[in-house]
């Protein structure tokens, strides 16, 4: 819908934003995001739809981003469709300017400066930088991404996994060894001793 808008979807002006703020709804692809196979594999384009609000320079976004990563399982190792869709919160703030000289001349004006300077130590986590008059998004959006990820990834929760005896995949039926009524161990002991003692004996 918005072909060739990418650009301009992920990188807003300051100067577009109204009163009411900015709403951006599109879609992106992974690259777009600087998303690489490492990351996470995306299956088909991103959509986006985000709001944003600018109170002094302090921008907030709020939105949402849905799409298809493709995940293997770590049960049954298969490779499965996991449909995303979660919501995105972001603050992005002006860079700081570089530090300011030290000069033994206060001018009374500067230094009241320096005191409002913020001191980007602790920032939260989802706090970002923009430079100018203009926001880059993609790599918030790819870092949201990336955390989506789980840390034990399941086709589905109830996933049967492998066999651990043959290795087939037990969500496509059952293997062999499921079938097998279980024999006590002993019992098969005992049958090969007889055959083999008989047979060597005589
Ligand atoms: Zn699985
Ligand atoms: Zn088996």
């Amino acid at each position: 819908m918005q072909v060739g808008a990418t650009m301009a979807l992920l990188t807003p002006l300051l100067a577009d934003f109204t009163t009411d703020g900015l709403s951006l709804v599109g879609e992106v692809t992974a690259e777009d995001l600087g998303l690489t196979g490492d990351d996470a594999v995306v299956r088909g384009p991103l959509a986006v739809s985000l709001d944003l609000t600018n109170v002094e320079g302090l921008v907030a976004v709020t939105g949402v981003l849905e799409g298809t990563i493709l995940r293997e399982c770590v049960r049954c190792l298969k490779e499965y469709e996991d449909p995303l869709a979660f919501s995105v919160r972001a603050a992005f703030i002006p860079e700081p300017k570089s530090a300011p000289r030290h000069s033994k001349r206060i001018d009374p004006r500067k230094a009241r400066a320096e005191v409002v300077e913020v001191e980007p130590e602790e920032e939260p986590d989802d706090q970002y930088q923009y430079q100018g008059n203009q926001l880059e998004l993609a790599p918030m959006l790819r870092e949201h991404v990336i955390l989506s990820a789980p840390m034990q990834p399941l086709c589905s929760d109830d996933c049967l996994g492998l066999c651990a005896r043959c290795g087939k995949n037990l969500n496509e039926g059952p293997c062999q060894c499921a079938a097998e009524p279980p024999i006590p161990t002993f019992r098969v002991v005992q049958d090969i001793k007889r055959k083999t003692g008989g047979s060597s004996v005589s």
